[in-house]
């Protein structure tokens, strides 16, 4: 059956950051549907998503929102990447900094590219990727991603944000500026229609919300595809570890720059997000409950964060994986009620804007029907796997040798996936890791400067004592070129806290 989609009735269940961001981009590509959200006060959001990857901007963006008008609402600031702090203990690799691209990377990617295979090869020359990357120097100096105007090169960014803020902003945009109807109602059943598709959400008065197209925002809950559509969800917990989390924000402290990048520390069992706000740091401890206990990771976030019982701490557990299809009937799921990845990478949100998007262009093309349907759910649980696969090599490459609970060896003892044994077999064979990523298609989810950087990063090359001195048959990098260049290309930027939008 095909719908002309655009003037629909649109019911959207959940009113966290997933369903504002879907109901946004639906009403402003289809002005003509009727957009309705729903959502449970009682029950509330969830909140704690407060990092993105530069696919919020694009967001932003492309709805016609300056970041003028949202950061300063939202305690908004801006992120150029993620610093990984204790993921190794190889000397000289405690720590490294995974950037977004810049327009500049093409100066420097592949000579980075290239003393990383040297050393792989047994050669002793400089692989540090923070070496090769104006990002890393940017975020070490607490700069903003925007160059002076006089040097006109891009920076790529994404934010850091209070989830609430955004979420109650994006409800006054779509429902002040979009036209969407927004009901505060406790669903309590979804009915089915014929044809085996949702016809309604049932409230709890048993007023009923009926509807053409049905998007499931409803949290872990996932009311219509787990619960109605009984859609399978695929779970990945053989492989990533981390199903709960506790999280502690604490004052922001004024004498400190404001950063421009998370952190994401490792602990015993886990590790620990640090999220630079405006008005606080967002912290949270994301942990595996087969190795410790929710006492004993709050206990060690407390004393990480150098806190007593001053600070309440909010701990949730997480159901980690995808449902099997994205797309079912008439129905679409995102955010949490689509699948959950551990937040690493910070890459929850990106995957929902990516989702409705995909969703809106497979219905503009071609309908309701199997044709946009089966490619799309290929594609999209195609990008779930792939983002997996990049956050489990960092579990599974992790060079920690300090493991009170053996997480950290059970980590380095999991199954990879075919793909993570095709990159792993490349980088420790000196194979074209760039190449090899060309081959396997998967660049359009992380390129070949973030493998470089998670593997390099960690030090995963041969002892420095089995290194060797680079001999006539590797060309010389000239690395005090590369750090003049980054210096200089570094001058252009200024303070992170002088360049927010107030
Ligand atoms: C520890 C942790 C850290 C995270 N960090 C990040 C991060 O850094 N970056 C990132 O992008 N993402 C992150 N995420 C993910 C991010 O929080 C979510 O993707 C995002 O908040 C969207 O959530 P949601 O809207 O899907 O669900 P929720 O916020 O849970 O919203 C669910 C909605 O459904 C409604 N609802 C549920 N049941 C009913 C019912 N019966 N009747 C009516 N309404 C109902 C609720 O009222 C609510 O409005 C993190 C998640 C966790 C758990």
């Amino acid at each position: 059956m095909t719908y002309p989609a655009a003037n629909r009735t649109i019911v959207i269940l959940g009113g966290g950051t997933a369903g504002w961001i879907a109901a946004c981009l639906i009403a402003s590509r289809w002005p003509q549907a009727r957009v309705t959200l729903v959502e449970s006060p009682d029950i509330g959001i969830v909140g704690v998503g407060e990092g993105s990857t530069p696919q919020l901007k694009h967001f932003f963006d492309q709805l016609g929102i300056a970041e003028a008008e949202w950061m300063p609402a939202c305690d908004a600031t801006y992120k150029l990447g993620i610093g990984f702090d204790g993921w190794s203990h190889r000397p000289g690799f405690d720590r490294y900094f995974h950037p977004f691209p810049t327009a500049l990377d093409s100066h420097t990617a592949g000579m980075f590219f290239y003393n990383t295979r040297a050393r792989r090869t047994g050669r002793d020359v400089v692989a540090h990727p923070d070496r090769f990357l104006l990002p890393a120097r940017l975020a070490a100096a607490a700069c903003a991603p925007q160059p002076d105007e006089t040097f006109p090169f891009e920076v790529s960014y994404g934010y850091h944000f209070d989830a609430y803020k955004v979420g109650a902003f994006l409800a006054r945009h779509a429902v002040d500026k979009r036209g969407v109807i927004h009901l505060q109602r406790r669903i309590a059943g979804v009915e089915r229609s014929a044809d085996g598709g949702i016809a309604a959400l049932r409230c709890t008065d048993g007023e009923r919300i009926p509807g053409d197209v049905f998007v499931d925002s409803s949290g872990f809950r996932s009311l219509v595809f787990e619960g109605a559509l009984a859609v399978p969800f695929v779970r990945y917990g053989d492989t990533l570890f981390n199903d709960s989390a506790v999280v502690m924000p604490t004052p922001r402290d004024e004498a400190a720059l404001l950063a421009s990048q998370t952190r994401a520390t490792a602990l015993s069992a886990g590790w620990v997000w640090d999220i630079p706000l405006t008005s606080r740091t967002g912290n949270g401890y994301v942990y595996s409950s087969r190795h410790i206990t929710p006492d004993q990771a709050e206990a060690e976030l407390r004393a990480h964060l150098a806190i007593g019982d001053e600070s309440t701490a909010r701990h949730l557990s997480m159901r980690v994986g995808r449902v099997a299809e994205s797309w079912s009937h008439n129905a679409l799921a995102v955010g949490l009620a689509q699948g959950f990845l551990e937040p690493l990478e910070a890459t929850a949100l990106h995957i929902v804007i990516a989702t409705v998007e995909a969703f809106l262009d497979a219905v503009d093309a071609d309908g309701f029907t199997a044709k946009a349907r089966t490619p799309f759910n290929a594609r999209i649980a195609a990008r779930y796997d792939g983002v997996r696969d990049y956050i489990v090599a960092h579990y599974r490459l992790n060079q920690r040798l300090s493991d009170p609970h053996g997480y950290w060896a059970a980590a380095r003892a999991v199954e990879p996936s075919d793909m993570l044994k095709r990159i792993m077999s490349a980088w420790f064979t000196g194979a074209d890791l760039a190449a090899e990523i060309d081959a396997l298609d998967i660049g359009r989810y992380y390129n070949a400067i973030s493998w470089h950087c998670l593997l390099a990063g960690y030090g995963t090359f041969p002892d420095d004592a089995r290194l060797v001195p680079p001999g006539a048959e590797i060309e010389r990098i000239d690395m005090a070129r590369i750090d003049d260049f980054l210096r200089r290309c570094a001058l252009n930027f200024r303070p992170h806290h002088t360049h927010l939008p107030r």
